[in-house]
């Protein structure tokens, strides 16, 4: 004898969390009231999808050829007597046990959430936002005086049992009369909700909430949805609103999808599929779509909820259903992944997707930049996984550049624009745009008008080496020393007039850096190239890795700062007075501190110094020096 027969009748606490908010939903009514009713068709829903995947494996069911279905009733009551609502599933059913756990505790993350958000703002009418949340089960205490859910597993052993609440702070457990598979709801309703006890009523807030939901919902025998697999349609026959509506009841995303896309095929495999990109990467917490990947259909009949053998991980975000009559229908996880025909699928709907990404970019770039922000990181990521995805990926990708005016351009905008004789892929790479704006590599490229990309994105670096080129044109990182740039007119002439800081001084100063700086830097010398700034770092030519320095630091990880080369630009005017400094007053203390200074200035500037902030007291002895000599003169 089981535990059950032993005990069959008890009563339950239902725990802290739950009592909360059966606390508010008892007391709301009027406005989201509705709700309750596509929160348990919601679940009838996911008990039917539970039961047609063990069904895949496993024919040893009871009912297995009940039909997948909901059904509601509206019985009819004695005059005076309360009204009543019956909904029925035939999925998979609970166990005495699961009753008690499921509708016990708050699985449901979002009615949790509620609780929060209702309890941190006093202000908060919970009528006004219920609607928003997955408050699941419990919202049926918003109608209900009473609830008697009578369950019986699918699992052929297992006895019907009841659960019975008024929703106050206790459950009641006991044993059931039901022969078939599956769970009924049987609703007492609360006075004030008794015109839900109306057919057409009911019919109406389907056609609201639940009018794509996959199984059939009848309401007195007559099927109330339309279960349409809108995908199967002609895409000239379906209205946006259609989509909306779909995607909506699809995932419970609120937001419109950045981008719907809807097509069919019977050549070379027989495809329908409509699909979305969400308005947003992070999946809200009411989302019906908990894991990535599309929903696989086959004549029809779901076979996979979430399929990501279909396109490549760089494309996970994409949401939706695809249908194909040339599945087999009795595909296992196993024969999806080494099919011919699914690799033909994916590669035809990964082919449709860009196009219509691409198009986007051409017609509404706004909404292209919108996307980019939320999804940029999957293509980038995706070059690193995969390094087929390059050619695919790469034409999406989006900078900030030296002549973008903070917009973004593309990499075939920036090769078109370059000049002939400009043989590689300009980039700077630093923390944000405003800080490589002002980076003295990009000195020589100004003076040359020639563009530079602004890699300023984590990321960036991190796939820099798989990269190389893009349209035979490799990319090529400008704090590089040896870098060739053809020379400008205006240099040349310049380098006479260079002539304003002797040669002598200038190598005296020079030696001042090395002996200040010590081993912190490999070698100071001369710049050929900068103008408007005093002095740069530059990575040795024999220094691979140098990428990865930023991350390494922004990472974390006993960080070290890497030794550079230090250029000193000797035009610059506070290079010129420091080396008089050197020359005439050897022991003022503007020269160290000077020098000191420029080289964090660099090292931040690169973003490559460990910590910022240290550099402030020696900002304040400079000016302290500074302020006094001005006040003398
Ligand atoms: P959620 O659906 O998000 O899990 P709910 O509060 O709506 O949260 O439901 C709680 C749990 O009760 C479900 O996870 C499920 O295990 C169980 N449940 C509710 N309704 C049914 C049903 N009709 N058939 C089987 N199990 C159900
Ligand atoms: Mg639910």
């Amino acid at each position: 004898m089981t535990t059950a027969e032993q005990t069959p009748t008890a009563d339950y606490r239902f725990k802290a969390e739950v009592k909360q908010l059966l606390q508010i939903l008892v007391h709301s009514l009027y406005k989201e009231q509705d709700i309750f009713l596509r929160e348990l068709i919601s679940n009838a829903s996911d008990a039917l999808t539970r039961l047609h995947f063990e069904m895949l494996t496993n024919r040893d069911v009871l009912d297995p050829d009940a039909e997948l279905a909901i059904h509601i009733e509206i019985p009819e009551v004695a005059e005076g007597e309360p009204k009543k609502i019956i909904i029925k599933d035939t999925g998979i059913g609970m166990t005495r046990e699961e009753l008690i756990t499921n509708l016990g505790t708050i699985a449901q993350s979002g009615a949790r959430e509620f609780l929060d958000r209702v309890s941190d703002n006093k202000e908060l009418d919970p009528n006004d936002v219920i609607g928003q949340f997955g408050v699941g089960f419990y919202s049926v205490f918003m109608v209900a005086d009473e609830v008697r859910v009578v369950s019986r597993s699918y699992k052929k052993r297992a006895k019907a049992a009841a659960w019975i609440s008024d929703g106050s702070d206790e459950f009641h457990i006991e044993p059931a009369e039901k022969e078939d598979r599956g769970t009924e709801m049987h609703i007492t309703l609360k006075k004030d909700a008794a015109d839900l006890a109306s057919p057409w009523k009911l019919k109406q807030i389907i056609k609201k909430h639940s009018d794509f939901v996959r199984y059939p919902i009848y309401v007195d025998g007559e099927q109330a949805n339309q279960q349409t697999p809108l995908w199967r349609k002609q895409p000239s026959d379906v209205t946006q609103e259609d989509y909306a509506n779909f995607y909506r009841q699809m995932t419970m995303d609120f937001e419109e999808p950045l981008l719907t896309i809807h097509f069919s095929s019977d050549a070379p495999v027989n495809v329908r599929a409509l699909l979305f990109i969400p308005a947003k990467r992070e999946k809200g917490i009411l989302t019906t779509r908990k894991d990535p990947g599309v929903m696989l259909y086959s004549h029809n009949v779901l076979i996979q909820e979430y399929c990501t053998d279909l396109l490549p991980k760089w494309l996970e975000f994409v949401d939706g259903v695809v249908d194909s009559e040339d599945l087999p229908l009795n595909v296992s996880r196993e024969t999806v992944q080494n099919n011919r025909l699914m690799r033909q699928l994916g590669k035809m709907i990964k082919g449709r997707v860009l196009r219509e990404l691409k198009k986007l970019s051409e017609s509404e770039p706004d909404k292209y930049k919108q996307f980019w922000g939320e999804y940029g990181r999957y293509f980038k990521e995706g070059t690193a996984i995969d390094p087929t995805a390059k050619e695919d990926v790469l034409p999406f990708f989006r900078y900030h550049t030296s002549k973008s005016n903070g917009e973004l351009t593309s990499l075939d905008a920036y090769l078109e624009r370059k000049p002939e004789s400009q043989k590689e892929i300009y980039y700077v790479t630093g923390d944000s745009v405003s800080s490589v704006a002002n980076s003295p590599h990009l000195d020589p490229f100004k003076a040359r008008d020639l563009e530079v990309l602004y890699w300023v994105d984590p990321l960036d670096v991190l796939i820099a080496p798989g990269l190389m080129e893009y349209k035979e044109t490799p990319f090529k990182n400008i704090d590089d020393a040896d870098i060739e740039l053809p020379e400008t007119a205006e240099e040349a002439k310049e380098e006479e007039s260079e002539a304003a800081l002797p040669e002598k001084e200038f190598n005296q100063f020079i030696g001042r850096c090395v002996t200040t700086l010590g081993d912190k830097v490999l070698e100071v010398r001369a710049s050929k190239v900068l103008k408007n700034s005093p002095v740069r770092l530059v990575s040795p030519a024999d220094a691979p890795n140098r990428e990865m320095d930023r991350i390494q630091r922004l990472l974390n990880q006993d960080y070290e700062v890497p030794k550079r080369i230090l250029e000193v630009n000797r035009s610059h005017p506070l290079v010129a007075h420091l080396a008089h400094l050197v020359a005439n007053q050897p022991d003022n203390a503007l020269i160290n501190l000077g020098i000191e200074q420029l080289y964090d200035s660099a090292l931040i500037q690169e973003g490559l110094h460990p910590n910022p902030a240290d550099i402030l007291p020696r900002i304040q002895q400079l000016l302290t020096l500074a302020a006094a000599q001005a006040d003398q003169s």
